[in-house]
Parts: C-alpha cells; structure tokens; sequence
C-alpha cells in the first residue's frame, strides 16, 4: 500500500482525536526518522519528549529482544527481576524512597492523587480534601489527572471532574498561599510546564512553596512527566533547584518507547498511605516495560546521556535567542535545557508543516509556540541543521 493509502485508510478506521500530519513514519536511526517513501526527517520532537536515546539504540533494543525472549509479563502477583532492576535505578536516580510503575503519566498522576488524598484521610478521617494544581498544567487526559490540568478548554465538555481542585498562577506565590485552606492536601506542579509552553518555575516560588506545605503539613507533588528524564541537564528538573517533593511522577521518556510511567514518594509519605488493595494495575512495571527502564539509566550513565544535554542546550539556547533576535515575528525564546520553546506573535502551524515538508520535525506548544523537545542525544551539528531548516521554513512563509 501506498503511503497515502495508509493515511486515508487510518482517517477512516481511527478515532479522530488527532489532527495527524500527514507522512506515515516507518524507522528511525539516531535522531533521524524516515517516512514509508524513504524520506529522511532530522527529529526535534522525539515522540513527544519520550526517545531521549535516539532511535535503534543497539544497547537497549537489544535488552528489549532478550526480556520479549525471557518473559513479557507476569501481572503484579508475583515479583519479577527487572521491576525489582528498575525499582533500585530509579530510587538511586531520584533520591525518592518507594515507587509504583504505571502504564503512562496520567496513570502516574491518577496515583499521586490518590496517595495525597489517603494520606490526608489518614490523618483526619476526612473526604472533602482539596488539592491545588496550577493554570496552563498540563498532567493527562484521565479524570483525575485531567481534573487538575489548568486549561479549562480540555475539561469543559467532561464536566463535572473530580471535586475540591483549586487553582492558582505558577510563579506566582500569593497566588498560591491564597488557595491554601485548611482541607488543602497537596500542591501539584511541572518544575517546568511543557504544554502549558515551556515555562520553567523560579527557584524561588519554588522554595516559597516547599516552606508553604512544610508549614502546613501539605504534600508537593511534582509532575516530571515531561520535564524528567534529564532534560533539563538533571535528572529530575527539581534537582537544579534542590527543592524535593514528597510525591513525584513520571514517565515519558522513562522507558524511551516503551509505554511506562511511575509514581514516587518519601518514606514518610508511603508509611501512611496507600496499602495493599488501595491501588492496582495489570501491566503496570511489567517485566518488558522495566526491562526498558533498567537499561534507560545505564545507558544515560554509560553514553554520559545528562552530560550531553548540559554541553549541547546552551547552544541551542544561543542559537534560538539569535533567531528570536533576528525575526520581529519571534517574541522570545524560553525553555530549559533540551525543552525549549520559540514564542511567536502569530499561529506557528505553518511554520511547522513547511519545515516537515523540508525535513525537520517539530511540534507546538498552544497555537503561537514552537515547542524543542528532541532526542538528549543531539549534537551542536545536528542544532545548526535544525536552524537552517527552520529559517528556510520561516523565510518561506512568514
Ligand atoms: C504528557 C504529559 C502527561 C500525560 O502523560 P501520558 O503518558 O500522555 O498520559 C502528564 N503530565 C505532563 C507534564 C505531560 O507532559
């Protein structure tokens, strides 16, 4: 079949949720991605943040054929070898005590829910807890993780949510003490908003925040989902800041492809939470899917994965400030590390079909932001190629 057959063939089969481009992708290699007619794509997008490693990693698809060839899954009745892998790496990596895989990030979201609000029943019997989550999140499609997404244009036509969310203004702490009640249970931020369009958190709201629910007796639930996995040049974006959360999530770029996510707490947090029977999964850290994870971190270890990330993002920051410079169209660059976002005074969708047309993959964040999400492993080469093709694709069409 030919390719277009393919897509008109999806277009009647799929649920349209998806306003897909129009190319069928076939294979990647490194961080280039080729169509079904061969064309190749330099890839600034990488499954949504998700293949940090670049395509046919040899090392981890290679783990990935000898656990498929072992055992695939076990369900969580049992215990199993690359959960109980997957479990220690990601501990060490994050500092965090306990965690729980899930199949995906809202899942992970849907059980730092959960956790924050047992843990508040626990403490006063109570059911009428509320959680703050703040505007332009994003945290999954899922009701929980949709009931604290501050974007009211994704919730409407879903109502009613869950209950007892509030919500305030990221970086803005008033904002915030100002929704404090004293039902309040946890506080549920992006370190760096991703969707919401590229917008970091200061050090210092978050640092009023963490004192806030010390004070209180309130949970922070960081969601990493995106902004994890190293991409900001830590592995956890909250480590650049040194402000740890009792509840953090994850997922994405996790298990690089294989769908995966994971919630995690404080000692403290899991000793008065949520215990056998209070939450569950089928395929959640299945042995395939840790597998992955297990062989995620040793590869960011041994290909120095973090490292990479922190020598190549102040380039490409350099590189995107001269092309918010040079074009009166482009307001401002903002982003950390490989996260990055070009926010235009005008909608970039044709910018972004023009520059696949070209062979460069990019995505959006809200209609006016390009959004830089690519493969950690990127090079300051494949940084000069990306903006070449970008200003071809600009000059083209703005
Ligand atoms: C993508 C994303 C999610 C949802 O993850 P899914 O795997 O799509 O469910 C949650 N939070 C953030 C910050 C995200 O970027």
């Amino acid at each position: 079949m030919l390719m277009k057959e393919y897509i008109d063939q999806a277009e009647r089969d799929l649920l349209h949720t998806y306003n897909r481009f129009q190319i069928v992708l076939d294979k990647g290699e490194g961080v280039y991605l080729y169509d079904m007619d061969g064309k190749k794509y330099l890839d600034f997008c990488a499954g949504i943040a998700v293949f940090a490693l670049g395509y046919s990693n040899k090392a981890y698809n290679d783990a990935l054929k000898g656990q498929i060839d072992k055992l695939i899954h076990t369900s969580n009745y049992y215990y199993n070898v690359p959960a109980v892998e997957a479990a220690r790496k990601i501990k060490k990596a994050s500092g965090m005590d306990r965690v729980f895989f899930t199949n995906s990030g809202a899942e992970a979201n849907e059980g730092a829910i959960k956790a924050a609000r047992k843990y508040a029943y626990l403490k006063d019997g109570c059911t009428d807890h509320e959680i703050i989550a703040m505007n332009h999140s994003f945290h999954g499609r899922t009701y929980g993780a949709l009931s604290v997404t501050g974007n009211p244009h994704y919730r409407e036509a879903f109502e009613p949510m869950i209950g007892h969310i509030r919500f305030a203004d990221l970086n803005d702490f008033e904002s915030v003490a100002s929704q404090v009640t004293d039902k309040t249970c946890a506080i549920m931020l992006e370190p760096v908003q991703g969707e919401g369009g590229l917008i970091p958190a200061t050090e210092e709201f978050l640092k009023q925040v963490r004192a806030l629910c010390d004070e209180k007796g309130i949970l922070l639930i960081f969601d990493e989902v995106q902004c994890g996995m190293g991409r900001t040049g830590t592995m956890y974006a909250w480590q650049r800041y040194g402000v740890k959360p009792d509840i953090m999530t994850t997922a994405k770029a996790l298990g690089c492809g294989v769908p995966i996510g994971a919630f995690l707490m404080t000692e403290e947090v899991a000793a008065s939470s949520l215990v056998a029977g209070d939450h569950g999964t089928t395929y959640g850290g299945n042995p395939l899917a840790t597998a992955a994870v297990s062989k995620v971190f040793d590869l960011f270890e041994e290909q120095g994965v973090l490292e990479n990330v922190r020598e190549v993002a102040p380039y490409l920051e350099e590189k995107l400030e001269a092309l918010a410079a040079k074009y009166g169209c482009i307001q401002s660059r903002r982003g950390v590390g490989l996260m990055q976002g070009l926010v235009f005074d005008c909608p970039v969708g044709p910018v972004i079909n023009k520059a696949l047309e070209k062979g460069l993959i990019l995505i959006n964040a809200g209609a006016n932001i390009i959004r830089f999400v690519p493969p950690l492993v990127i090079s300051k080469q494949n940084v000069d190629e990306m903006v070449e093709i970008l200003t071809s694709a600009i000059d083209e069409v703005i």
